[in-house]
């Protein structure tokens, strides 16, 4: 479990590290949280906190320097006043008042920013407990779990624990930032990611760079003042390690230029592949000083291997087809020519059907399904049968060649349908019969045992107007684990009825996993790409879900939306 470093700054003399402001930053929007506060200004702090963890920039310099703090992100004339009180008062005067009327139970709560008091107390009241000790005691016991259930246990979980992990998405926000300050700031002279964010994992523990540079100490020196201040854990002659404030570790390998290609390819794979490809070739580091592989392709080709894409390197089946040279050509933006899975402002979205239509044209998709909630799904406003008609017949006249505003994209007649706990769908059949196609998602009862979860997504496959699984497992990354369910009985189904499956790009979804995602392909069953966007904004998020399907081995053949609309359209008719 670890415990939290102390918040407060001991000496007043030493700078604080960003890492140290964004903890008070989060405290009190936390405190506020408890407050009859408005709900605004506590995400303000909480988006302010995470902006400034992830800044390169020492803000004890910039306040300083008396830099002007409103010229970052989501740093306003409050925020940026805020900061410049904690750097040069080593306080923030709210906070402590804050702190000082709480009760001595949710002060202490300030110590750990990412509980939320709320919920908390609610545990507290329930188990009779009100420290922190015996929060972690239920924990480890089991008791927070078989009274609150699972969700609670593992907001605790997070709550407590140090971060060491990130989503992906997060992680390549600081990857850029790192990136830009080693360049920068540090004097290397080119930089590469390597490891886990090369290979598109979806969770990131490690941030790995190669670095070419004339003076390597003076880089892991430097790099020290990375976000004000940044831990150095060890170092060699070519080796840096650092813990970063947002969680991750942070590695730098140094190599000359006639090794840069061999030390991509030593610090890319898993261990699992290095160990297979190492089997084929040589020790890749014994290679080292040759100077004979300019690229890492010249490698590969040099022991008769295709060049192996980074999101393969994971030691599943690539040595072996990069040597028969029958590696897929893994799917690309370019091949992506539709969205499958959207939410207009008839459910929860934030645009209206023809806004979102307008923004997938100019992301260069030909069609967008609007895939609004389904009546029974009332927290996401579900739209009721007689709305769903009317938004069919609407669609309609909006695909009308008069409507020259949609030229260029066709919207798709659609829905998120609820599948209900016993695994009817959440729409008559004369209405389901008027969509294009379906996306069929469970959003509720996830406490079902494996067998009665797996039953109700069967059964919904049954009925014929049943076309794509959305979001399988359920799962959040870093949140909740999925509904249990026995996937490659699911699978089987839906290869035997027709039905289909979507990576849902959400970064913190990623559902399928790569691995399920492998799975379905190797049984013939098609996937959708789709990024659930739920406002103009998100149709970007849908590379991530393309990282999943290539990390699943995937071509544009097995992929639903690399089809255009008239050869899509049949696929979905049972
Ligand atoms: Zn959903
Ligand atoms: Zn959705």
């Amino acid at each position: 479990m670890g415990t939290r470093k102390e918040t407060q700054s001991t000496t007043q003399a030493s700078a604080l590290s960003n890492a140290e402001i964004a903890d008070r930053l989060a405290g009190l929007a936390q405190l506020l949280s408890t407050q009859k506060e408005n709900p605004y200004k506590v995400k303000a702090y909480q988006r302010a906190a995470v902006r400034v963890r992830l800044l390169s920039e020492s803000l004890d310099d910039l306040v300083k320097e008396d830099a002007d703090l409103t010229q970052f992100p989501g740093v306003g004339e409050a925020i940026a006043s805020a900061i410049r009180e904690i750097v040069l008062t080593g306080k923030l005067r709210k906070l402590d008042a804050l702190r000082g009327q709480a009760d001595p139970e949710v002060a202490s709560l300030t110590d750990y920013p990412r509980l939320d008091p709320k919920r908390i107390l609610r545990i507290y009241k329930k188990l009779k407990i009100n420290s922190i000790e015996a929060l972690s005691e239920k924990l480890e016991s089991g008791e927070i779990e078989s009274a609150l259930g699972r969700r609670a246990a593992q907001h605790v979980r997070q709550g407590l624990s140090e971060p060491h992990v990130m989503l992906l998405y997060r992680a390549d926000a600081l990857r850029d930032s790192i990136e830009e300050f080693l360049l920068t700031k540090c004097g290397a002279k080119a930089v590469q990611v390597v490891g886990a964010c090369r290979r598109r994992a979806e969770v990131i523990e490690e941030i790995a760079f190669v670095i070419e540079t004339d003076d390597f100490s003076s880089v892991v020196r430097r790099m020290q003042h990375y976000g004000g201040r940044t831990e150095l854990l060890e170092t060699s002659s070519h080796h840096g390690v650092y813990a970063l404030a947002a969680g991750p570790t942070l590695r730098l390998r140094h190599c000359s230029s006639p090794d840069w290609a061999l030390a991509l390819i030593a610090e890319t794979g898993s261990a699992a592949h290095l160990k297979k490809l190492e089997a084929v070739t040589e020790r890749v580091t014994s290679l080292f000083g040759s100077g004979a592989f300019p690229t890492e392709t010249a490698f590969y080709r040099k022991f008769g291997l295709e060049y192996i894409e980074p999101e393969l390197r994971e030691g599943h089946d690539e040595i072996e087809r990069a040597q028969q040279h029958t590696l897929p050509s893994l799917v690309r933006l370019k091949d992506i020519r539709g969205e499958l899975h959207a939410h207009s402002t008839s459910s929860d979205g934030s645009h209206s059907i023809e806004q979102m239509a307008i923004a997938a044209r100019d992301f260069g998709y030909e069609y967008i399904g609007m895939t609004d909630h389904s009546q029974s799904l009332k927290i996401a406003r579900g739209v009721p049968v007689a709305d769903l008609w009317k938004q069919v017949r609407a669609i309609d006249k909006l695909n009308d060649n008069l409507n020259s505003r949609l030229t260029g994209i066709q919207v798709l007649k659609s829905a998120e349908v609820d599948i209900l706990a016993d695994g009817t769908l959440d729409y008559p059949d004369e209405l389901l019969a008027e969509l294009d196609y379906t996306v069929c998602s469970v959003h509720s009862r996830f406490g079902f045992g494996k067998q009665e979860q797996t039953e109700r997504i069967l059964r919904a496959m049954d009925n014929r107007y049943f076309n794509i699984l959305g979001h399988a497992t359920g799962r959040l990354l870093l949140k909740r684990p999925g509904y249990e369910l026995d996937v490659e009985r699911i699978i089987h189904h839906a290869k035997k009825t027709g039905c289909f499956f979507e990576i849902n790009s959400s970064p913190d979804r990623l559902d399928l996993s790569a691995e399920n995602a492998r799975l379905a392909n190797e049984a013939g069953v098609k996937i959708a790409i789709s990024t659930d966007a739920h406002s103009t904004r998100e149709f970007g998020t849908v590379r991530y879900g393309i990282d999943q399907a290539r990390r699943a081995g995937l071509e544009p053949t097995s992929i639903l939306n690399c089809l255009p609309w008239p050869s899509l359209g049949p696929l979905f008719r049972r």
